[in-house]
Order: structure tokens, then sequence, then C-alpha cells
């Protein structure tokens, strides 16, 4: 039997993560989507939030376990007795940091491998920082995250007011 770990940030899901989450359900016997348990600082969601959307979105899928972490991501992955890390890359810029960080793993835990699937064509230019900002700027995302997702985002959003703008890194998209 083989247990993977998917691990991430998922400030909140969207897509593309969660096309990553059921091919890689698919392959493996197991997968453990985790969620990185950190302070709220530059974080939207809470960790609970960010669990309860990456709980519905494997809600049929019965061989995803949704669960918070903390601490070094290859000791959680020995804890659990999962031997591939499960990654997701979109574009070269990912490589780089997929491949410095599959190596940093490698060399703390040798006997666990790193496993990158290539994104789903639709969902290469996804990402959560284009889904907080696009929501931000008024704009549509109704194809990049589940409807719920939108329906938080759009709330808290709402909610932070003229301080949101410090949670929300704008890149590009306006002015
Ligand atoms: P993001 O990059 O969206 O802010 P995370 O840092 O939480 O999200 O990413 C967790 C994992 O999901 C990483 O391996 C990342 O490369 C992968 N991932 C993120 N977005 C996509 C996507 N659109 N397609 C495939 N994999 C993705």
């Amino acid at each position: 039997m083989i247990t993977a770990l998917y691990p991430g940030s998922f400030d909140p899901i969207h897509y593309g993560h969660v096309d990553i989450a059921k091919r890689a359900a698919q392959l493996f016997d197991k997968l453990i989507w985790a969620v990185y348990d950190r302070p709220l600082k530059n974080l939207l969601f809470t960790t609970e939030e960010r669990l309860k959307f990456m709980r519905q979105a494997a809600q049929d899928t019965p061989n995803i376990e949704v669960v918070p972490y903390h601490g070094l991501t290859v000791e959680y992955a020995r804890l659990r007795g999962a031997k591939v890390m499960v990654r997701g890359l979109r574009v070269t810029y990912d490589f780089e940091i997929e491949y410095q960080t599959a190596l940093t793993n490698r060399q703390l835990a040798e006997e666990i491998d790193t496993v990158c699937l290539m994104t789903t064509l639709k969902y290469a230019f996804v990402s959560s920082s284009t889904v907080k900002e696009v929501a931000f700027a008024g704009g549509s995302i109704h194809e990049m995250v589940p409807p719920y997702v939108e329906t938080a985002l759009k709330q808290r959003l709402a909610q932070l007011g003229d301080d949101r703008g410090d949670k929300i890194k704008q890149v590009s998209l306006q002015e």
C-alpha cells in the first residue's frame, strides 16, 4: 500500500489544487492532503476554513484524507508512513522551486520521494495569489475555484474592508 502526502498552504484551494489531489488519489492507495497549519499573518483563511474547503472538494474521493500539520513536512510524511510527496507543476518557474525542495527533502529523508504532476493545461495560470488578486479587483473567479470558495472569498474581502490590501499581493492585474 502506497500512501502519498500532498502538502501546501491552500489559501484557498482552487481547481488546480483539486485536480492534482484527485489525480494523485488515482495513482496512490491513499492520499493525505495536508494543509500547513501556521499563524494567520499573511493568510486570508484560518486553518479550519482551509480544511473545510478541502474536505468539501474531496468528499466524493474516499481515499483522500484532509489534515492539518506543522513542522517539517518530511517528518510529518514519516509519521504518517507516506513514501511519496506529491507536488504540482505549472510553469518552469515551479520546477526550479520544486527541484530544490525535493533535493532538500531527500537529504533529510532519503526514503521519501517527490512525484510532480503536470498541471492540467486550463489551470496552468491559476494560483491562490491570482485568485485573491482577481477577486480583490472585482473580477470573476468562477472558473478558478469551487462555488463555496468563491462565496467565502467575497465575504472575507467584504469583512476586511480597507485592511484587505495587506493580505493580498497585487502584482499586475490593476494599476
Ligand atoms: P499556490 O501556488 O496556488 O499558492 P500552494 O503553494 O498551496 O498554492 O501549492 C501547493 C502545491 O500545489 C504546489 O505543489 C503547487 O505547485 C501546486 N499547484 C498550485 N497551483 C497549481 C495549478 N494550477 N496546477 C497544478 N498544481 C498547482
